[in-house]
């Protein structure tokens, strides 16, 4: 009965949140007397993940490089059945939002979702997690076996690699025919980490004014910081930039190291999406804009100087 990480890969390389996860069931498992496994789905390198504190590595064979919701459902059960394990730990991403919930409900057990922290509390897993928008935090508990929880990318510390190797279970699975067809797959044509995993994020509102500024001013911070770049719903809407770019309540739900908002005014449904941001920078024109009550630094000024003058200075640290 062991805690049971699904560690996710891109074309075979663990993403970082496969062993921050692991790192922090590790802590988790230690103070319940138990230990830790990892779920990996494909072909990646799984006997690795030990260095990282798994124990086992249950390894459900297949080809998953085309995401379909019905295989993902079946091969996460078929590897939850095979480990049997007392707690589920699985990232707040696309699998972690589309299929696993529907594992859950097969199992008739409960998740707590979107979680930023873990403790171990009356020996069992609570997890913590921001509601209303950001402006509060629960605590949930499940109450049955095994209890899910999936977390937000960059929630912990990446654990340093320790020297062991997993012994890997090898899960046979056959998948179900694909109610849907794959007709064209079209990958982003940005190299840079997802929003949803980034560590830092340079983001634009309205204020950029059009597309070439949001060019010439945000993405150049963020190529000099390693960030992603993401933007407001009304700098996406008014065509500046794409929407896969946009943060918050509609877009997408970030959790950066470090969030920096260019001319963006603070929106509760803006903060819905960055507020758990470790360091929030905003820099605006009006000492009045509501982004100042959540920022840890703020500067009150204008994103046409400041963002090229942050720029040259960055780049000229390298
Ligand atoms: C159902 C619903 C869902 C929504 N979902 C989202 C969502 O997911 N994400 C989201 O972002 N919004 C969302 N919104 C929209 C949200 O309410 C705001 O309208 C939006 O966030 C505002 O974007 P903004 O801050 O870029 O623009 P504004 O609110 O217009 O703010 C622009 C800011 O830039 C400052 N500024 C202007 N010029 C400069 C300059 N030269 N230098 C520095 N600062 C300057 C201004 O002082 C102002 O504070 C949603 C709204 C609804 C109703």
């Amino acid at each position: 009965m062991s805690i049971l990480v699904l560690c996710e890969h891109d074309g075979g390389t663990f993403k970082k949140t496969a062993t921050e996860l692991l790192g922090k069931a590790t802590g988790l498992a230690g103070a319940l007397g138990t230990t830790v496994s990892a779920l990996v789905l494909g072909d990646a390198p799984a006997a690795s993940l030990g260095a990282y504190g798994a124990t086992k590595v249950f390894q459900v064979s297949g080809d998953f490089s085309s995401y379909d919701t019905d295989v993902a459902v079946a091969a996460l059960r078929a590897g939850i059945d095979a480990a049997a394990p007392s707690a589920v730990l699985a990232p707040a991403s696309f699998l972690g939002k589309d299929a696993l919930p529907r594992v859950v409900a097969q199992l008739g057990t409960g998740q707590g979702t979107e979680c930023t922290d873990l403790r171990v509390d009356g020996g069992q897993i609570v997890g913590r997690r921001p509601i209303y928008a950001g402006k509060a935090y629960c605590d949930v508990r499940v109450g049955k076996t095994p209890a899910v929880y999936t977390v937000r990318a960059n929630s912990f510390a990446q654990p340093a690699a320790g020297g062991g190797s997993a012994e890997v279970v090898a899960v046979p699975f056959s998948a179900p025919t694909p109610r849907l067809t794959l007709v064209e797959r079209k990958r982003p044509e940005t190299t840079v980490v997802d929003l949803t995993e980034a560590d830092r994020i340079v983001s634009g509102g309205r204020s950029v004014k059009s597309k070439e500024s949001y060019d010439s001013l945000i993405r150049p911070l963020a190529a000099a910081l390693g960030a992603t770049p993401g933007a407001s719903r009304a700098c996406v809407d008014a065509g500046y930039a794409p929407h896969d770019h946009q943060v918050g309540q509609t877009g997408k739900v970030v959790n950066p190291s470090l969030y920096i908002a260019c001319g963006i005014s603070g929106a509760i449904q803006h903060l819905a999406g960055m507020r758990t941001s470790k360091v929030i920078v905003a820099i605006n024109t009006d000492p009045g804009a509501p982004i100042f009550e959540h920022a840890t630094y703020g500067l009150v000024s204008d994103i046409f100087e400041t963002c090229p003058a942050l720029t040259a200075r960055i780049q000229a640290l390298d």
